[in-house]
């Protein structure tokens, strides 16, 4: 039995804001402050509640935060029209696009069509192709906030093997490059599982680091890890219960039946969503340094 320790990434969060902070006033002495345009189509609840919380951060932080809102009867060719205007608009150093953006909506082109040195979110193809050639110029900010909680708690990545469950472009996929790649913060063996992946638990039983970024309530339990695995649960999924609110947040992994198994765990809440917003805010401040650079 190991004892877990629990990945703070409330924790992390903090000390990456603490030392955001003089950037940030160098920036103001240069009457510059760093913004962010959230644009959020249509009214997906959860949506709602991750918009909401990045604007918050960015206003308490003295940032301009502001959301863009449209009708899910928007077209993609109004939400293509408010992005250029946002990408000529000098008050935004980054644009946000919330997904998932409502059906018949093509998300591929909305991404496409975000100016690339505005795209704090690291999605469009030209930065992910700069990620994947070893030179990124924003990387995604949930698969960057990972790295940071494995720098902050001192967990090697190099010569170890990750296994990443989920292939998205915004977490899996991003994740693979960045552990493999041949740096401080890769150097990892990376096994990437997906819904077409027979039997997982054959390839986290064999891992070192565990990333569980599939989006299945409590998928990854304790007799799929072996001892000692590090896990990081990306997992934000709304289980219903008997609660005011009616649903519970829960991760992707079965805390309860890892917990004394995994050497290390990142919480739900409070593990990789914080950095997730932390990540945005650095890749925001990042964008207007650039500006006067
Ligand atoms: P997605 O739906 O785009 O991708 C899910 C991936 O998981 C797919 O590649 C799919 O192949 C794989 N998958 C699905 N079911 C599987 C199964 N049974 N076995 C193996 N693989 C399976 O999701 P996403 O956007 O990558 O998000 C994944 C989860 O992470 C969601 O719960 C989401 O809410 C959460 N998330 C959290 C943060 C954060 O800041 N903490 C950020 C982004 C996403």
């Amino acid at each position: 039995m190991t004892e877990t320790k629990i990945l703070s990434g409330k924790e992390v969060a903090s000390a990456v804001y603490d030392d955001l902070s003089s950037s940030i006033d160098r920036l103001t002495s240069e009457k510059i402050t760093p913004g962010l345009a959230a644009v959020l189509v249509g009214d997906d609840p959860a949506s709602q509640v991750y918009v909401r919380n990045k604007r918050r951060r960015f206003e308490n932080m003295g940032l301009l935060g502001e959301t863009f809102r449209m009708g899910d009867d928007s077209s993609e060719s109004d939400v293509l029209t408010l992005i250029n205007d946002l990408n000529g608009d000098d008050r935004f150093h980054g644009i946000l696009i919330q997904l998932p953006l409502p059906k018949g909506i093509d998300s591929d082109s909305v991404l496409r069509s975000v100016r690339p040195d505005k795209d704090v979110d690291g999605f469009h193809p030209e930065n992910i192709g700069l990620l994947a050639a070893g030179n990124p110029r924003f990387i995604p900010c949930t698969p960057k906030g990972i790295l940071r909680i494995l720098q902050f708690y001192n967990i090697e990545t190099s010569g170890k093997h990750a296994v990443i469950v989920g292939r998205s472009n915004i977490v899996g996929r991003p994740m693979a490059l960045m552990l493999s790649a041949k740096n401080d913060t890769g150097n990892a063996t990376v096994t990437v599982c997906h819904s077409r992946t027979p039997d997982i638990a054959n390839y986290t039983r064999q891992a070192d680091i565990v990333i569980a970024a599939l989006g299945m309530p409590s998928l990854i339990k304790g007799d799929m890890i072996s001892d000692g695995t590090v896990i990081i649960d990306v997992g934000i999924n709304r289980v219903e219960d008997n609660s005011e609110k009616g649903y519970k947040l829960s991760g992707d992994v079965d805390y309860e039946s890892v917990m004394d198994k995994a050497s290390a765990i990142t919480p739900v809440p409070g593990g990789v969503g914080p950095m997730t917003i932390a990540m945005l805010v650095e890749n925001t401040v990042e964008a207007a340094e650039r500006l006067i650079s």
